[in-house]
């Protein structure tokens, strides 16, 4: 039983300010801003450490005008993590705010949902609009790790630890999985954009950049499900998650927090 029991730590790498109507479909009646968190996630367990998502580095920052905070290797040093000896990558989806950083984990399997490498090399590439939140660098870097045999292909609900398990979610992004975690309050859900903000998942609310709106909303129900309570769901891109939870460490407050 113990041994099913997981760390969970938030690592904020990056920010970016944005008027609540950009963040919703149907927008909002309130002329607020209400900004972004970029995260990735660091799981430990008695069956290794997992790392959710990789980030994006400076140069990316600079093109797409987003701000990073700390450079996620700097986040993960400071909760234990040497990038060089990680061995499992989780990638919730091929976003270029998830699977950036390319030679970051030079020793890491990545874990990522069959539909998702389907989506981002297949024909919904051929529309503008769908591209927007992919970067082909990313994409080729991920087919590279295909051939060299670096890719774990899950497709739906699969364990990689006693008591860790991604599931798929599809909506946001073709391929979207989350990530269940046993911890010593009961079982956590990593959602990353499969509920950006709280207000999302609790409203019913739906995010612009989407490929299946009905599939989000699906998804919403399927982690509340595999959740031990709405208060256990730990949405991708809010800053209150750094707020809500307690600083990892003395000095790392506003940066990393501890979610179990
Ligand atoms: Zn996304
Ligand atoms: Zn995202």
């Amino acid at each position: 039983m113990m041994q099913d029991i997981h760390e969970i730590y938030a690592v904020r790498y990056a920010h970016h300010d944005r008027k609540a109507h950009d963040n919703y479909i149907l927008g909002d009646p309130h002329d607020t801003n209400e900004p972004l968190a970029y995260f990735v996630w660091v799981i430990k367990g008695a069956g290794g450490t997992f790392v959710l998502d990789t980030g994006f580095d400076q140069a990316m920052a600079e093109k797409r005008g987003r701000r990073i905070v700390k450079p996620v290797a700097e986040g993960l040093r400071a909760v234990g993590v040497n990038p060089d000896s990680v061995t499992d990558v989780v990638i919730s989806h091929l976003h270029y705010d998830h699977c950036g950083n390319h030679s970051l984990f030079p020793q890491a399997r990545y874990h990522l949902q069959d539909r998702e490498m389907i989506y981002a090399t297949g024909r919904y590439m051929c529309h503008g609009h769908q591209r927007i939140p992919f970067e082909a660098d990313d994409v080729v870097a991920m087919v590279r790790r295909v051939f060299d045999e670096r890719v774990v292909f899950h497709n739906g609900s699969e364990q990689l630890a006693p008591g860790l398990t991604v599931h798929h979610v599809g909506g946001h992004s073709m391929g979207l999985q989350c990530l269940r975690v046993a911890t010593r309050r009961g079982h956590v859900v990593l959602a990353a954009d499969a509920t950006h903000l709280y207000s999302h998942i609790e409203q019913g609310r739906v995010f612009p950049v989407c490929y299946s709106v009905a599939e989000t909303l699906e998804g919403y129900a399927t982690m509340k499900r595999l959740a031990d309570s709405l208060g256990h769901i730990v949405p991708g891109h809010d800053p209150d998650v750094l707020k809500r939870y307690p600083a990892a460490a003395p000095g790392l407050e506003d940066w990393v927090v501890r979610l179990d």
